[in-house]
């Protein structure tokens, strides 16, 4: 893991060490007060065998973004990509060659400073792990259900749900909980005031597709301060139009998906890339998106994303960061 730390108004360098226990005081600010932000992106075995970070760019300026609204420190400039690079470079023999497998990098930056006043803080640990995975939800075949609660909230205009912090995913878990407990994969978030928009799911970004005469249209919510501003929600976004599809970021309500206004859904991020959603379930309703079964466009969108993850396609967009290994 890289370690860098924060002190006196200045960031340390980052050091490489192994995978260890942390020591930190009883009375760490991060442990009363919350202050804790993360990232999350994956290194990919390359078709050619070499390793490339996906748009690890776009995660350091998110990091910085999040620290920001939790009145943390940014990094210096290259801090996070060269930290991220450490580590892919010492456990660049780990790193999976088989497809749908990749390196996850788990960046984060909490508050080290012993003190119990509530104050924004003034030492932080920055860390980033790493570890192999396969695919997260098993196989892009089979579509996921999700419970949609009638009264929890994930994020409020004016909150936190556009920080990637720990927090967030606290306060979301008594959801995940529930929709378990109803039969469910994930929980659906909606929208704070009224509890009828979609928002997204706990750790991944919402996609309609709507069938038009000129074929397939990706729906999204816009992004806002209730919803965290997808690194893989842009890509799908983007390789869609780049497949000649429409998209178009605008509200999406219960009502239109009972409706039958759309023919397909999935969810987005990287940890489990695009998972197709079958069927939503909320008090009053099991509302099913299509004939239930993963869709033609979000198997396609996945398999693009997926192969210019891969290195077995051409990257016009410039995602691909390549790192350099001794092994490649
Ligand atoms: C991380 C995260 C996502 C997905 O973001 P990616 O950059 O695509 O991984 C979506 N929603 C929430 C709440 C998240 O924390």
């Amino acid at each position: 893991m890289a370690t860098a730390t924060y002190d006196n108004g200045t960031w340390s360098d980052f050091v490489i060490e192994p995978f260890g226990n942390l020591s930190l005081s009883p009375a760490a600010m991060v442990l009363h007060y919350g202050q804790a932000v993360f990232e999350g992106l994956k290194a990919f075995r390359q078709a050619d065998g070499s390793v490339a970070l996906f748009r690890p760019e776009d995660n350091a300026r998110r990091f910085d973004s999040s620290a920001r609204r939790l009145a943390m420190p940014e990094l210096p400039g290259g801090l996070f990509l060269a930290a991220c690079e450490a580590v892919v470079q010492v456990d660049a023999a780990s790193i999976p060659t088989g497809q749908g497998e990749s390196f996850y990098l788990r960046p984060m930056m909490f508050a080290t400073e012993p003190a119990l006043g509530v104050r924004a803080a003034d030492e932080y640990s920055f860390v980033v792990l790493g570890s192999p995975v396969g695919a997260y939800f098993g196989d892009a075949a089979h579509a996921i259900s999700v419970w949609a609660d009638p009264s929890l909230v994930r994020a409020a205009p004016g909150g936190t749900g556009a920080a990637k912090c720990s927090g967030n995913y606290a306060a979301s878990l008594i959801a995940k909980s529930e929709a378990v407990a109803r039969g469910c994969d994930e929980a659906l978030w909606l929208d704070a005031r009224e509890h009828r928009l979609v928002e997204e799911l706990g750790g991944m970004n919402f996609v309609a597709v709507e069938e038009t005469a000129n074929g397939p249209c990706l729906v999204t919510p816009p992004l806002s301060d209730t919803i965290l501003d997808g690194i893989t929600r842009r890509s799908v976004l983007t390789l869609a139009e780049s497949l000649g599809w429409k998209t178009d970021e605008r509200a999406i309500s219960l009502a239109d998906l009972k409706a039958g206004l759309f023919g397909e859904a999935f969810a987005c991020g990287t940890a489990a890339v695009v998972v197709p959603i079958g069927q939503i379930l909320t008090e009053d309703d099991a509302i099913t998106i299509g004939d239930g079964q993963p869709g033609a466009t979000t198997l396609r969108l996945r398999a693009e994303l997926v192969a210019l993850q891969e290195g077995r396609v051409d990257d016009p967009f410039g995602w691909r960061h390549s790192v350099t290994t001794s092994n490649s």
